[in-house]
């Protein structure tokens, strides 16, 4: 499973047949019977139709979606090209005053540079305090 998957519609307390579920997450029923043959994912009983609890579900696609999330350590930004995390070449810093980006709604800064694999230009949004603690890095 390499692709995100919203838990946004699911509640833990209802079971769901592979029909509603696929409505829901907005993917094939074929990809859900796949996750039963491999046990990923398994129905209440074997009863049919299949039913599943949505807080199986929910752990279930949680826990994927964490499988596949990169962290980054100081420093470094993910290439789209390579697809990994990179150190940053020749970093570039940009900060403009009540620029704001995300949730938090903390200033932000813009770090860009050039891939040290592919000489691509990468980019990374970093917070205030963490620029503070890249100061001896970069
Ligand atoms: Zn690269």
């Amino acid at each position: 499973m390499n692709k995100k998957y919203t838990t946004k519609g699911l509640h833990c307390y209802r079971s769901y047949t592979i029909v509603e579920l696929s409505e829901i997450i907005n993917i094939h029923p074929d990809t859900i019977r796949r996750w039963m043959k491999t046990k990923q994912l398994n129905p209440v009983g074997n009863n049919i139709p299949y039913l599943f609890y949505g807080q199986d579900i929910i752990d279930f696609i949680k826990k994927n979606n964490q499988k596949n999330k990169i962290n980054l350590s100081p420093g470094e930004a993910m290439c789209l090209a390579c697809n990994k995390a990179t150190k940053i070449k020749n970093p570039n810093i940009k900060q403009k005053e009540n620029w704001k980006i995300g949730r938090t709604g903390k200033p932000t800064i813009l770090l860009s540079g050039l891939c040290s694999i592919c000489n691509r230009k990468v980019n990374c949004y970093i917070s205030q305090k963490t620029y503070e603690g890249l100061r001896g890095v970069l």
